[in-house]
């Protein structure tokens, strides 16, 4: 069990860029940097969303770094690559200020706090093209490009006092593996692994195995992977991936079902995410949260969900 965290099942935060549209002057859909942008632009917006999942009742949230890369604050913000690094540490101290906030406002209570998970997004989430949902770049982009890209983030993150890391919506076993070996060089931090897959049941986004890659990814590194699994998906398509994963801890945070249309925008067909929780719970999922669309709303009801569940699953 993750030092700090008491209880069976633990509780991620939901979307940030979702959450985030609630404060910013302009939405940030579209942006090179996504949310990333309002680390520089609007900090305390920043701080609010990671207020709301705090009320929300979750036990961990999420750096805003997900498309965070130090090329990109360079390519977009005109930074140095010392001014790049500094931003990401910064998306470190909202959380820790959002926490404080919450203690003032009596939101957390005593030596309880929830952690935080500094995101690490694949390197398709920079390229701003959706690639982290299919993976394209993974052949023709070198294990050392790979390693360039995640490393600087990596310690910039652990250097400003994560608590673990939140390596996710990667789509190929050949990036994950990469991360994995990068952070054995951060030998005191432990992460989870969440992959983007498809929805045929088997298939990471790249089209890899995914029981396959998170079972060895997984043996890789079984002193700091604290859990492997699936994220950015419908909650409809979480179950045949996972169903044929055991022995190992499991995350999943599915987005909302919805589907989006580069002319028509969202369909508004959400998937009720709550629904699926026993399923997944009794399937061996340790941790769960929400991906895209997935709002601190969603995020209590997921909390309600799983707490019934824990009543009638003592052990
Ligand atoms: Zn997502």
């Amino acid at each position: 069990m993750l030092k700090g965290v008491n209880k069976k099942i633990t509780i991620l935060d939901g979307s940030f860029g979702f959450q985030l549209d609630k404060y910013v002057s302009k939405s940030l859909d579209g942006d090179p940097l996504w949310s990333a942008r309002s680390l520089a632009s609007e900090p305390e917006a920043v701080i609010k969303v990671h207020l709301d999942y705090i009320k929300a009742g979750c036990d961990i949230i999420e750096t805003n770094t997900y498309q965070a890369s130090i090329p990109g604050f360079i390519k977009y913000l005109n930074y140095t690559k010392e001014e790049g690094y500094e931003l990401i540490k910064k998306a470190v101290s909202l959380a820790k200020t959002a926490i404080e906030r919450a203690r003032k406002e009596g939101i957390i209570s005593g030596d309880t706090r929830p952690l935080i998970a500094g995101s690490v997004g694949p390197y398709g989430a920079h390229l701003h093209d959706g690639s982290e949902y299919n993976g394209y770049y993974t052949d023709k982009t070198t294990i050392e490009v790979l390693q360039n890209y995640h490393k600087p983030r990596i310690s910039a993150l652990i250097e400003g006092g994560v608590d673990l890391l939140a390596i996710e919506t990667i789509p190929s076993k050949k990036e994950a593996e990469v991360i994995v070996n990068i952070i054995k060089d951060y030998p005191d931090i432990k992460a989870w692994l969440s992959f983007s897959c498809r929805t045929d049941g088997v298939s990471t986004a790249h089209g890899d195995n995914f029981k396959d890659t998170v079972t060895s990814c997984y043996k890789l590194n079984p002193d700091q992977i604290i859990a492997v699994g699936v994220n950015c998906i419908a909650p409809h398509a979480v179950e045949p991936l996972i169903k044929e994963v055991t022995d190992i801890p499991l995350i999943v945070y599915a987005n909302s079902g919805e589907k989006y249309d580069s002319a028509l925008g969202w369909d508004n067909n959400d998937e009720k995410l709550e629904e699926y929780i026993p399923t997944w719970l009794n399937l061996g999922v340790k941790y769960i949260g929400g991906c895209c669309r997935v709002c601190d709303n969603n995020i209590s009801k997921i909390v309600e969900e799983v707490r019934k569940w824990e009543a009638t699953h003592s052990e």
